[in-house]
């Protein structure tokens, strides 16, 4: 999953970069607010770590314009500002949830698991046929057998698991797994869809991952 992250701090930038990164998602940086509307309006993030106070446009000020403009994206707005009105102002500016510094950073990555999976049932768990995924441990199975991926493997087989019986495209993946830093021109998607397939379908009779040729790959268990 895809991550902006809105700070100015250099600290708490590399801090919230490296810790996210670690946990397996794509995290692009911004330090003020005019870059971050930019940023939310041409990338399809998949939520945006905000914080308040922002040289230039602040933090409230990009939620708002965005919730303006008739985005939906998920926004965790972390902040120094404690006190109950800033609180207030931010859910009714329209965030998602709001977390005060200092934090632990299980708590915020926690939190943004819960709003990644918005809409969806309040579980870790992602099933497709005998494959299960748990997001917290990132961790996956298959007919009760662990399967160990590196971090990007599991980023890949995750998007794709919460897409399940859609098609996704390239393009999908690599604006929702990678980062900015993507090269449009590699071939490091067909190389991580055939790393997964060796994990996840080559030791089973039943194949989950499908190639749509030129168009691009679905998950998907036999029916
Ligand atoms: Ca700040």
């Amino acid at each position: 999953m895809r991550i902006l992250v809105v700070e100015d701090e250099a600290r708490v930038q590399s801090f919230l970069k490296r810790g996210l990164t670690e946990a397996g998602m794509a995290v692009d940086v911004v330090s003020d607010g005019e870059s971050a509307l930019q940023d939310a309006r041409s990338a399809p993030y998949d939520a945006i770590v905000l914080d308040l106070t922002l040289p230039g446009l602040d933090g409230l000020e990009v939620l708002q314009e965005l919730r303006a403009e008739g985005s939906s994206i998920p926004v965790l707005i972390l902040t120094a500002r404690d006190s109950v009105n800033d609180r207030v102002h931010g859910l009714d500016a329209g965030a998602d949830d709001y977390l005060v510094k200092p934090f632990a950073f299980a708590e915020l990555l926690a939190r943004i698991r819960v709003l990644l999976r918005r809409g969806a049932p309040h579980t870790n768990e992602i099933v497709v046929g005998d494959l299960v995924i748990d997001v917290a441990k990132r961790s996956a199975e298959r007919s009760g057998q662990n399967i160990d991926l590196t971090a990007k493997e599991f980023a890949l087989l995750e998007y794709m698991a919460r897409h399940a019986g859609e098609v996704v495209t390239r393009t999908m993946i690599s604006e929702h797994v990678w980062d900015i830093n993507f090269d449009t021109l590699s071939n490091v998607i067909d190389v991580y869809i055939r790393y997964l397939r060796r994990k996840i379908d080559d030791p089973f009779n039943a194949k989950l991952i499908k190639t749509r040729r030129g168009v691009g790959y679905v998950l998907q268990a036999e029916s």
